[in-house]
């Protein structure tokens, strides 16, 4: 993996699971790779719970993802952090944003989204939003605060260049910002109040805040990374190092999922594997280390 940071910093990595089912093989996998990575530097594994979708998140599963982590061996330097108990810190930085013009309020219904979706498809350019209550264009269009509607709050992102990040898995990766739209960062709320903020907002915070230099996550995230690389910068913060790392495959050939065919981390247990065995079993998945099958962590 890509070194790049280890020299100058102390390495910190996090695993920041959603609490909304089972540790399975998959997402375990993940978290192996960013706890060996801060131990091999000595440096420190940091786990957060990100627990914003209150409908899917339970206190029951995010004691499970302690309990199964306990079980592996796999220590935490510091946490849990709960993003739930972290409110307070993202919208103090979001109307921070709002006040310097980084973030805006957009009045954009649903239904008037979708319309300007069809209509960008129809023309057979790529759906996204048009920035229209970007301030210049409210004034520019003289468009009106509809009235009974709770604005979201959207991230400006920069509209020229491109985002360029040297994957420590993947290698190099380019997206242009012509490619991205202005991300909505709070979800609908009166004026004067900031909504719930979303997911590629918190994660972007709570990396800063939290000193991070490494993020190891699945694949699955790469197209959230150049976004999130904008509003690290944002946040006058020089992005971490990212690896996204392959999604692990059931038998069919389809991903793993809590939903999908995932034997939770809890079974293996109860089936009597031992953790080393799953650890091991774990760490040489995907690729080889010849015929050397005992190691220790
Ligand atoms: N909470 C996210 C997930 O479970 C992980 C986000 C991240 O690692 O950046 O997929």
């Amino acid at each position: 993996m890509n070194t790049t940071n280890t020299t100058q910093q102390t390495v910190r990595t996090r695993f920041a699971p959603s609490p909304t089912g089972t540790l399975h093989l998959g997402n375990i996998r993940t978290a192996l790779f960013a706890w060996a990575f801060a131990r091999h530097h000595k440096g420190q594994f940091v786990l957060r719970i990100e627990d914003t979708d209150l409908e899917r998140s339970s206190e029951s599963s995010a004691d499970g993802i302690l309990r199964d982590m306990a079980w592996l061996g796999m220590d935490i330097d510091e946490g849990p952090f709960y993003q739930m108990q972290r409110m307070p810190r993202y919208r103090e930085v979001i109307a921070q944003m709002l006040a310097d013009g980084r973030a805006y309020h957009c009045y954009m219904s649903v239904e008037e989204l979708d319309a300007l979706r069809e209509a960008q498809k129809a023309k057979g350019e790529k759906p996204r939003y048009d920035g229209r209550w970007r301030p210049e264009n409210v004034a520019k269009h003289g468009l009106k605060i509809p009235a009974g509607v709770d604005p979201v709050i959207r991230f400006r992102n920069p509209d020229d260049g491109a985002v360029v990040w040297e994957d420590a898995v993947k290698g190099r990766i380019e997206i242009a910002n012509s490619e991205l739209d202005d991300l909505v960062i709070a979800r609908p709320a009166p004026v004067g109040e900031v909504g719930v903020p979303t997911y590629n907002f918190c994660v972007c915070v709570d990396d800063v805040d939290m000193a991070i230099t490494h993020v190891i996550r699945g694949d699955g995230h790469v197209m959230n990374t150049p976004r999130q690389i904008n509003i690290f910068r944002a946040l006058g913060a020089e992005p971490p190092v990212f690896g996204h790392t392959p999604t692990v495959l059931g038998n069919d050939g389809e991903k793993l999922s809590k939903r999908h065919g995932a034997t939770g981390l809890n079974e293996y247990a109860a089936q009597g594997f031992l953790p080393e065995a799953v650890i091991n079993g774990l760490a040489r998945l995907g690729w080889s280390h010849g015929n050397d099958e005992i190691f220790s962590p």
